[in-house]
């Protein structure tokens, strides 16, 4: 499965309990169809004391959710936008936007 959103993509939540929220793509994992959002279905983890963290403690976490439940949202028309492939002259594929048509990629 091909996912069509990239990290740093700025992405709004379509269902679940941060329905509605915008934020950041950190990292996809494609294998699985999923994205982790920025403040996005944050989990918390205790974690024992180790040599990385002496303290141990609590850590907030992006956990990844899927893709479907994510729509990109365009940096020319701000808007949630599905995603078109555009053809360029050089035979390569950006993204674009489906309503204004502007590449997201850049
Ligand atoms: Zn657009």
């Amino acid at each position: 499965m091909k996912l069509h959103i990239k990290k740093d993509d700025t992405v709004i939540v379509l269902s679940g309990k941060d329905k509605g929220k915008k934020g950041k793509v950190i990292f996809s994992v494609p294998s699985q169809g999923r994205v982790a959002v920025e403040g996005v279905n944050v989990v918390t983890r205790h974690q024992r004391a180790s040599q990385s963290s002496p303290q141990g403690g609590i850590v907030k976490q992006e956990a990844p959710i899927n893709s479907s439940n994510v729509m990109v949202v365009c940096g020319s028309c701000k808007k949630p936008t599905r995603i078109a492939s555009k053809k360029l002259a050089d035979g390569s594929h950006v993204r674009a936007c489906k309503r204004c048509g502007e590449n997201i990629d850049k």
